[in-house]
């Protein structure tokens, strides 16, 4: 089955914008972009793109498909029969392919949800977005996460879970540098895993070629991890003049997860988000913001990453971090190449997904109308008209 979406602007993810492309996909690849809808075989299913505009399928370097978005998510984790989570991580799933999100990096499951998830999605079971999986988050003891988390103390016992993680058929190693906003009895600030930790676990990672994340916050967290060579710096609160030339000069991508603040600082106590975690992220939001800005105007590498499943981040509302990129100083069109073609680069996927080209996978979404002329209108629940995912619409996966 051949499908052409005909005729209409066309976002590449690298930097170009075509008016009036057509874009050929025959099984799960894209076969061809052209500037003419001519010769194209009789059999051939048209979608006029019209005013719309084709997207490659949007990439969320950051979600916890477990997670409910509740205002204290990680208890309700932690709490709840597997069973409950299960069904949720599936709904979850589906919505966040149905916001235009073909391609999720999960970054802590639960006893496996996740990486069942990410199989039953790939064998067609379920309807969501592509899952690279992180498996259970390493912490210390104790840690941020610890809820959800892999506990581990000492290089040889990091090391030993980052292969359990492996062995669970993990893509990705996460390891906690800080602590964070929603563990009770942690400080955002405070480095957790070591230096030496970090290292033991991003050996393993690297050696059976994985990549890794870091949950980190504070500066010398972040540091530590930068040195023991991770490949992204998640949230990144307190980032100093010396890690933004390191993640510069070492090509460390820079996941800010904006929407997690966002929502605890709007929601707050009303919410019903425990007063502990309001107070420490009315704390950390400045300097959050100001490191954005600071590393954005150094010239990081910045990708999009939501942090969906934390207190009102819901899942399938992905793209409403794209507005909040620009709102901290990001162009339109660095806000959703942070989507597309950054972001596929932060998982390693850079040849398969990320921008239309020739050879790629099929993912591509119609936005309704321009989100370089406004970017807001991401943030409406009627911006993406149409999902296709390995060449096949959402609506017409089994
Ligand atoms: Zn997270």
């Amino acid at each position: 089955m051949k499908t052409a979406f005909v005729d209409g602007r066309v976002f590449i993810g690298d930097g170009r914008v075509l008016e009036h492309a057509t874009v050929l996909v025959e099984e799960d690849k894209i076969v061809s972009i052209r500037e003419t809808d001519s010769g194209l075989d009789q059999d051939t299913r048209t979608i006029p793109i019209k005013g719309a505009v084709l997207f490659p399928g949007f990439i969320d370097c950051h979600v916890h498909l477990v997670m409910d978005a509740s205002p204290d998510p990680m208890k309700s984790v932690a709490g709840e029969s597997l069973a409950l989570t299960t069904l949720k991580s599936v709904r979850h799933a589906e919505k966040t392919l149905s916001a235009g999100v073909t391609t999720v990096r999960d970054l802590g499951g639960k006893e496996g949800i996740d990486l069942v998830l990410k199989q039953a999605i790939a064998s067609g079971l379920i309807k969501g977005p592509r899952v690279l999986a992180s498996g259970r988050p390493i912490c210390m003891t104790g840690g941020h996460g610890w809820p959800m988390g892999r506990e581990a103390d000492g290089p040889d016992d990091v090391r030993r879970a980052a292969r359990e993680q492996i062995k669970a058929g993990a893509d990705i190693i996460k390891l906690m540098a800080t602590g964070g906003v929603l563990t009770p009895s942690v400080e955002p600030g405070c480095a957790q895993l070591t230096y030496e930790e970090m290292k033991a676990g991003i050996e393993v990672a690297h050696r059976a070629g994985k990549k890794t994340a870091t949950h980190a916050m504070g500066s010398q967290g972040i540091m530590d991890a930068l040195r023991a060579g991770i490949d992204s710096i998640e949230h990144g609160i307190y980032l100093t003049d010396e890690i933004i030339s390191f993640m510069i000069e070492n090509k460390v991508f820079f996941i800010p997860t904006i929407a997690a603040l966002h929502h605890i600082e709007k929601m707050g106590v009303a919410g019903g988000i425990p007063a502990w975690a309001v107070k420490k992220s009315a704390v950390v939001a400045p300097h959050h913001r100001a490191s954005i800005q600071k590393a954005h105007q150094a010239g990081v590498a910045i990708a999009m990453g939501t942090d969906a499943g934390t207190p009102f981040n819901y899942h399938g509302k992905n793209l409403m971090e794209i507005p909040l990129l620009v709102r901290h100083g990001l162009s339109p069109l660095e806000a959703l190449m942070a989507a597309t073609g950054i972001a596929s680069k932060v998982l390693g996927m850079e040849n398969q997904i990320g921008t239309i080209e020739q050879g790629k996978m099929a993912d591509l979404v119609l936005v309704r109308q321009n989100p370089l002329d406004d970017i807001d209108i991401l943030n409406e629940s009627d911006a993406i008209v149409r999902v296709m995912k390995s060449g096949k619409f959402m609506e017409d996966e089994s």
